[in-house]
């Protein structure tokens, strides 16, 4: 318990965003890597700079970097408690206890590409959002904490209850191998390296819902052992290549009804007023190999100069998000600076949060209140391409 404590302990960063008019999210990052004295990841000791400037400390810069570039983009006041760590050194949080259920996505993995763009076994990076799992479609942590100010694992919030006053717990976490060979500097990546910033920026974008329920069988990853048919605000926009929304075909009994062929089809697509307004009008084709994936297919597009393609190849630094990536995150529910996407969104001050359409079924509903559960899992790694 001490040690889940220090961990948590709060960073220490409040108070320095309220001055100015100009919206501004704030991160919270929470270094396992410091926290733990590693001496490894975000604690690395080397020293690569003036001054002093440890390698642990450019990368903490680089990713302020990316947060300061977040910002930029997302119009939003809200705050993101953001769990850093090494995939090796990074443990699951385990609160205590809740009411609810809630769950953390099975991690997302951005893989990495050999020098002659092979594919790899090797996990770059992972990300996954914490969510509270219910029947419909649910929003991530983190969009709830960004786009309402909401925390929803705070101080006096009922869906966390238990949880220490003093005590931060992630809306998300992100989680870098460390044994490739990274740019950790906001210089060019060398042609054989990984860019940290570029990374950093993709799995957050998991996390800030670039996300999928959605299993290999169509089922809700949470149906088996929850019965709950729970999927993300992502997945509702999710349509085949006819247009026809996969989501919706829900059968009778309440379960997922799309042919599991048809997640391995190539013929899936994210269909978004903005997004499609970036992408001439039509929607934008993710990633559905004919092979699934667990973690990779459906969260990525098909693009393969896009943040969001599911590979990253060595010397390749892709730092902002594309015009249709932007518009994926105006149709998840975000406020943007600049209605670059068609539309009228941006700056409309309605804040543009779709409420998801959630269709709880009164018994399974009342199944995971009265349960008395808290789960709070990671999965262990899975192994992809
Ligand atoms: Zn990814």
């Amino acid at each position: 318990m001490l040690s889940f404590l220090k961990k948590y302990l709060f960073p220490l960063l409040f108070g320095c965003s309220s001055i100015t008019a100009q919206a501004t999210i704030m991160f919270n990052p929470i270094y396992d890597d410091v926290n733990n004295n590693t001496g490894i990841g975000f604690d690395d000791p080397t020293i690569v700079g003036p001054n002093g400037l440890t390698l642990g400390q450019q990368r903490q810069d680089t990713l302020q970097g990316v947060f300061k570039y977040i910002n930029t983009v997302i119009n939003e006041n809200g705050t993101f408690n953001l769990e850093v760590g090494s995939l090796s050194t990074s443990s699951p949080s385990t609160p205590s206890n809740s009411d609810n259920i809630i769950a953390g996505q099975p991690p997302l993995v951005y893989s990495s590409l050999s020098m002659d763009n092979t594919p790899t076994n090797d996990i770059l990076a992972q990300g996954g959002a914490n969510y509270l799992i219910q029947n419909g479609f649910n929003n991530s942590f983190p969009s709830i904490h960004i786009t309402t100010g909401d925390n929803p694992c705070g101080e006096g919030n009922s869906l966390c209850p238990g949880v220490p006053s003093d005590v931060t717990i992630p809306d998300a976490t992100i989680q870098f191998n460390f044994d490739q060979n990274w740019n950790s500097s906001l210089d060019a990546p060398a042609f054989d390296q990984y860019d940290l910033f570029t990374v950093a920026l993709h799995e957050i974008a998991h996390d800030l819902g670039f996300d999928s329920f959605i299993s290999e069988t169509g089922a809700s990853i949470y149906a088996d052992q929850y019965g709950i048919n729970a999927y993300t605000t992502y997945d509702s926009h999710l349509v085949l290549g006819d247009g026809t929304p996969l989501i919706p075909l829900i059968n009778s009994a309440g379960i997922f009804d799309v042919s599991p062929s048809a997640l391995t089809s190539n013929n899936v697509f994210f269909s978004g007023e903005h997004a499609n307004a970036a992408n001439g009008g039509n929607p934008i084709q993710v990633y559905a190999p004919s092979t699934w994936e667990q973690g990779s297919s459906l969260v990525h597009l098909n693009n393969p100069s896009d943040l969001m393609y599911y590979l990253i190849y060595p010397g390749t630094e892709k730092r902002t998000f594309s015009d249709v990536d932007l518009g994926i995150l105006q149709d998840l529910g975000y406020n943007l600076h600049s209605a670059n996407n068609g539309g009228n969104g941006g700056d409309n001050g309605s804040g543009g949060q779709t409420p998801p359409s959630n269709v709880p079924e009164p018994s399974s509903l009342a199944l995971f209140l009265l349960g008395s559960i808290f789960i709070y899992s990671r999965r262990n790694l899975y192994s992809v391409i």
